[in-house]
């Protein structure tokens, strides 16, 4: 292959999406370039985020959730190498180092590592080794492994350990399998929501059968000859079958541990578009975002910034102009297991970080239903609306509820994004029929009533 040379390192969301647009736009422009992706795993352009609903059964395997096959991106004209990890990159030669494999040699790489699952060392045996029934669920090899454990483990108990959103999808993902769940976190359900939105999704936790642990620390766990069977949390010991871990993830960027590119957490910082130095690119779960309105650095590892930052680094590398415009925050999760059904979001500023938040935010919690009260079986709705109460800005949007209730957030991501007003959100012109809808719609309830107070606030009520 002649050309540009560029080196992708990691095939999936991120970097796919810049290799294959990288390819469009050259081909537009006339230009030729040579695009090699190495991974070091086995899988490319899979959705991570499909693992819980693998792993409980609703999809049927883990194939569902590959996009594109290695076949499809080499027919592309992508000399995509599998198996092929790189454990160092010498910048200013242009050299990558392969484990087990010849060098690679580039003009211009991308970086799209993506992020490793936090594994502390108590969830490894003494020398480091894997302990039977320990895993993360970060990658399609985990939800293979996940998926036959839990369709054989029906009765037996899981411990699930951390509160995020993977870990209340995995708590779902093995009582739809019908194991016994306990989930331990060290302060809340989805702590980084206002307590009250976490309170409630607790409650929806706990009335679906989940043992919850709150401000818990883990210590160590109990293992018999490599297996494990509990986990200790202070002086109790929870039995376990099975622990999931599910701490987080932090930018998997060790190979460039030697360059002045890292922040202390690890993340490359790439400009707005998709370049960190010269010649050196990067997307996806390895790098730091910026937020709206401000444009403050956040580590927020999602699969949609992840396809849209490798976009905008394809176009750019192959010579045109896009600009990633940064994030609110947005994201959305759902817990169903049995008769229990909630829908979460948010968008906006973590109303958690008070650091985050100005002197003058001001903020409510409004309860209501998502459709008309006289339709049948109207599922309720939570809402807290965050806004400044000197610019009336909306700040930020948490909702928790049934069927329905969580999509709601676009409409204020859309008003955020905007640089709206809340009475922007209480006033603009949305969709409303009794069976999808309430005639005030609930969010602009929730909106208008922030609005309310901020007006009796300044009339000195
Ligand atoms: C269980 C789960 C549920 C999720 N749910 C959601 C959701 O609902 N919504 C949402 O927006 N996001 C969700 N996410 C996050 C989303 O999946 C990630 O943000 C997205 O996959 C990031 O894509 P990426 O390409 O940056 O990184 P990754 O998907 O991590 O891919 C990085 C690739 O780089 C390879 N690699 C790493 N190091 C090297 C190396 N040194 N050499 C060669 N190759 C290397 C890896 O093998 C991997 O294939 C979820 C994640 C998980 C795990």
């Amino acid at each position: 292959m002649t050309g540009h040379r560029v080196l992708v390192i990691g095939a999936d969301g991120a970097g796919m999406s810049a290799a294959h647009q990288m390819l469009r736009t050259a081909r537009d422009r006339g230009r030729e370039l040579a695009v090699t992706v190495l991974d070091a795993g086995q899988h490319t352009s899979y959705s991570a985020c499909g693992i819980p609903y693998v792993v409980s059964g609703e999809v049927a395997g883990i194939d569902d959730l590959v996009a594109r096959t290695a076949q499809e991106h080499r027919a592309a004209g992508i000399d995509l190498r599998l198996g092929s990890r790189v454990t160092h990159l010498d910048l200013e030669a242009g050299v990558a180092t392969v484990e087990g494999a010849d060098p690679v040699e580039f003009d211009e790489v991308v970086v799209a590592t993506g992020a490793s699952p936090v594994m502390p060392a108590w969830s490894r045996g003494p020398a480091g080794e894997p302990v039977a029934g320990v895993m993360p669920a970060k990658d399609l090899d985990d939800a293979e492994a996940w998926a036959s454990r839990f369709a054989d483990g029906a009765g037996e108990r899981v411990v699930v350990i951390g509160g995020g959103y993977i870990g209340v999808e995995m708590a779902e993902a093995a009582l739809r399998r019908g194991l016994e769940v306990a989930l331990v976190t060290r302060s809340r359900v989805l702590s980084t929501f206002h307590p009250e939105i976490s309170a409630r999704v607790t409650a929806s936790l706990v009335r679906a059968g989940v043992e919850v642990h709150l401000d818990s620390e883990v210590e160590g766990l109990e293992v018999h000859e490599g297996v494990v069977t509990g986990v200790r949390v202070g002086s109790d010991v929870l039995a376990a079958h099975h622990v999931v871990v599910a701490l987080g993830v932090r930018p998997a960027t060790d190979f460039l541990a030697h360059t002045d590119l890292r922040q202390p957490n690890g993340a490359l910082r790439p400009d707005e578009r998709g370049q960190v130095a010269p010649g050196v690119w990067a997307a996806g779960d390895c790098c730091e975002v910026q937020a709206r309105p401000v444009g403050e650095w956040v580590y927020v590892p999602l699969g949609t910034h992840a396809n849209k930052l490798g976009r905008v680094v394809g176009e750019n590398l192959a010579g045109g102009d896009l600009r990633f415009p940064g994030v609110l925050g947005t994201a959305i999760t759902r817990f169903a297991a049995g008769e229990e059904y909630i829908e979460i979001a948010r968008t906006g500023v973590s109303t958690r970080n008070p650091g985050n938040i100005a002197d003058t935010c001001v903020s409510l919690v409004t309860e209501g239903t998502t459709i008309t009260g006289y339709m049948p079986g109207a599922p309720t709705i939570t809402l807290l609306v965050s806004a400044d109460r000197i610019t009336r800005r909306l700040l930020a949007v948490e909702i928790v509820g049934g069927q329905g209730a969580g999509k709601r957030i676009d409409a204020a991501a859309a008003v955020l994004w905007a640089g709206g007003t809340v009475d922007d959100l209480a006033w603009m012109d949305l969709s409303y029929a009794p069976p999808v809808a309430t005639a005030w719609e609930v969010l602009q309830i929730a909106a208008r009533r922030v609005a309310e107070l901020i007006d009796h606030e300044a009339a000195g009520g």
